[in-house]
């Protein structure tokens, strides 16, 4: 091999060499696998193409191993896929494509390896290593991969033009191994992408968010968001995004240009971060900026409620890039909702009252929120830089502080609705939210001490205000 390999995955391979030869269906590693092995990532996905059928090569593979894996066969792709050891082998026959006008889904017919590594997206990703015992280990690169791969290049086999119209998730695929790779795509590639990009709309959202996701995944996400832009399918597929760029200049006076800020940020963000989510709200936290954009004579440029509206358009986006509903929705609309909130208590006179809520409201939270904001931190200048992060750092240490003392986080009131209403015979209605809040605020605003004596006094009293009698019951002090 070309590349360095386990000795358990070496004794693999040659059993699937060995396996295709009895089969008379050479058989050649492809794809992914290779790329990454030659760049020295690490993968387990083995994609593996043969002369004939590639279900009754996985069938037969799976007949050698212990125990047995299951084979999923996809008979309309032709395809066949089994687990082994941490591993995922995807067998597929060697094929020929043509496409139609309207589909990403070619016409199929059998074809030589030639032909299969044609069909591939780029250079790099039609590579192919012989698992055949005749010549085990031998590289086949008709269109120059390996080449391509220490230049860092993207391109595809066939014309461009041809290869982007056929499969227009390719265009986003470009971009996210771009992203993930850090490679250049070659111009005349990159041209076509601009050419095509309206062919787009024939691929599925779900296909167009999984390219996002991995693009928001790598290191440097604003590589893919830059291309996204200049090739002008951000447009199309994220148009609110690009609404953020450019900078308007009224009486002299300019903002900063949100589009290129919110890039800053997210790559900020991922070098404190993995967290996909985590991301997003780095990606969407001035998504509102442009609709509520204000020029004051006074103050100059404002965005005054661009934290809420901006919650608001999260949960329209998600639902549009059919991104999950869920929690995880709630915690990215949280973030945007709440960005704002730990600067204006970086100021120097701050009460501990404001830093409870804080920690109240973020909750579980509160250190995605405190990476989001330091990552928001975008300025040129260093000293300022440094400047903004020690009051975070101080913020910080203040947050630990009251948090030591009150415990304060997913924290919950000590008197609940049930007590409420059990301590003056009522059943649910305003009153037992309205002494539920008055008790939650006076805690928080630290009127009264955090425990459930303070607080059943607290209740009882204001239970009384509100015309209500208590019952005798034992914790009625
Ligand atoms: P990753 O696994 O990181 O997504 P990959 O390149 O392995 O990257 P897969 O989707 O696993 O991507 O596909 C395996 C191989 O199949 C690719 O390397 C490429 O050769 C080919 N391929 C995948 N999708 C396409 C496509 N849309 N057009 C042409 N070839 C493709
Ligand atoms: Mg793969």
């Amino acid at each position: 091999m070309i590349f360095p390999i386990h000795k358990e995955e070496q004794d693999l391979l040659r059993m699937i060499g060995a396996v295709a030869g009895k089969l008379g269906s050479p058989a050649y590693l492809v794809g992914g696998y290779v790329r990454d092995k030659m760049l020295g990532r690490d993968t387990k996905d083995l994609d593996i193409v043969c002369l004939g059928s590639g279900i009754a090569l996985a069938e037969h593979v799976a007949d050698q191993l212990m125990p047995r894996p299951h084979v999923t066969v996809f008979r309309r792709f032709g395809t066949a896929m089994l687990h082994h050891q941490g591993r995922e082998l995807e067998f597929v026959g060697a094929r020929k494509e043509s496409y139609r006008e309207d589909s990403r889904k070619p016409a199929v017919e059998e074809g030589s390896l030639e032909d299969d590594q044609f069909r591939r997206d780029f250079t790099i990703n039609a590579l192919a290593i012989s698992l055949n015992d005749a010549d085990f280990g031998n590289l086949l690169d008709p269109f120059n991969g390996i080449a391509h791969l220490s230049e860092k290049i993207l391109k595809t086999p066939m014309d461009p033009g041809k290869t982007f119209s056929d499969d227009p998730l390719r265009m986003m695929r470009a971009i996210r191994f771009a992203t993930q790779l850090g490679f250049t795509i070659e111009e005349e590639t990159l041209q076509a992408i601009g050419k095509y990009k309206e062919r787009i709309r024939i691929i599925s959202q779900e296909r167009i968010t999984t390219e996002l996701n991995k693009i928001l995944e790598a290191p440097t996400p604003s590589i893919g968001f830059r291309l996204l832009l200049d090739t002008g399918l951000l447009d199309l597929i994220l148009p609110e995004l690009v609404e953020l760029k450019g900078v308007e200049f009224k009486e002299g006076i300019g903002h900063k240009d949100n589009f290129y800020h919110t890039l800053q940020v997210v790559d900020n963000l991922c070098k404190r971060s993995d967290d996909l989510w985590l991301r997003w709200a780095a990606l969407l936290h001035d998504i509102a900026k442009p609709a509520t954009k204000r020029f004051d004579p006074e103050v100059g440029w404002t965005f005054h409620g661009h934290d809420a509206l901006g919650a608001n358009m999260v949960g329209k986006i998600f639902r549009k890039m059919r991104l999950p509903l869920d929690h995880k929705l709630k915690f990215v609309q949280k973030m945007v909702r709440m960005h704002l909130r730990p600067i204006s208590l970086t100021q120097e006179d701050i009460t501990d009252s404001a830093v409870r809520r804080l920690l109240f409201d973020a909750g579980e939270d509160l250190e995605s929120l405190l990476m989001l904001c330091e990552a928001d931190i975008t300025s040129k200048n260093p000293k300022k830089v440094s400047r903004y992060l020690d009051n975070y750092r101080h913020l910080r240490q203040k947050l630990d502080e009251v948090e030591e003392s009150d415990r304060l986080r997913n924290w919950q009131p000590p008197v609940s609705g049930e007590l409420i209403m059990a301590s003056f015979g009522i059943g649910p209605c305003r009153e037992v939210g309205l002494i539920k809040t008055r008790i939650r605020e006076a805690i928080l605003d630290g009127e009264i001490d955090n425990n459930l004596e303070a607080a059943t006094r607290l209740m009882f009293s204001e239970g009384r205000k509100l015309g209500l009698i208590a019952r005798q019951t034992p914790t009625n002090p």
